[in-house]
């Protein structure tokens, strides 16, 4: 119901409003990645996420209301509460934390699960690309198994420290999304 009367709004005022899920491991940089779409010339540091940020992009006529939820452990269990209406998933990884793509990837397919987000376009970021030892975006997909998944999706490498590969990526979801 939200979402049909958001494309209406869309047909008659050429503006509308998305819900994007910003998710991902803590230190992924999903914080810096808003802050540098919204602001691209701040390199402003900012404190982990505790609770959530919510900020509005705009791209390409489509308002992006992104929810970016904290990542620590204990927080994790409450991103289920903002599920509701989602319509797209931008799924951020630190590339340089191949410890931890494991649980990245376990925390990604859990996410896919939910019955409410059945619907939703994923955009996976394989995120500080700028690091000379990250994972490149083809190992990053192998390792998240994404191969298989049946929704649209994509995966693209970014840096967030550069502001390098965000328009793109936030580009292509605003595509599959009008
Ligand atoms: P969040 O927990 O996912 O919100 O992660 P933050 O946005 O707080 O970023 C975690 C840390 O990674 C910070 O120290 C950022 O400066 C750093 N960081 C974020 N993106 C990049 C990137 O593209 N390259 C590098 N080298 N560092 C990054
Ligand atoms: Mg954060």
């Amino acid at each position: 119901m939200g979402q049909l009367f958001s494309k209406l709004v869309y047909v008659l005022f050429g503006t509308r409003e998305v819900r994007v899920l910003v998710l991902g491991l803590d230190n992924a940089g999903k914080t810096t990645i808003l802050y540098k779409l919204l602001e691209p010339d701040s390199s402003l540091k900012h404190t982990p996420t505790v609770g959530f940020n919510l900020e509005t992009l705009k791209v390409h006529g489509l308002k992006m209301q992104c929810w970016d939820l904290g990542g620590q452990d204990s927080i994790r269990p409450y991103w289920r509460s903002y599920f509701f209406n989602q319509e797209a998933i931008v799924f951020v990884v630190d590339s340089t934390d191949k410890g931890r793509m494991l649980t990245a990837k376990q925390e990604l397919h859990a996410i896919l699960t939910e019955p409410e987000l059945q619907g939703a376009v994923l955009l996976v970021l394989a995120n500080k690309q700028d690091v000379p030892d990250a994972a490149r975006v083809s190992e990053v997909s192998e390792r998240l198994g994404l191969a298989d998944l049946e929704r649209t999706w994509t995966i693209m490498g970014t840096s967030a420290e550069r502001g390098e590969g965000l328009q793109e990526a936030f580009a292509w979801l605003a595509q599959r999304l009008k």
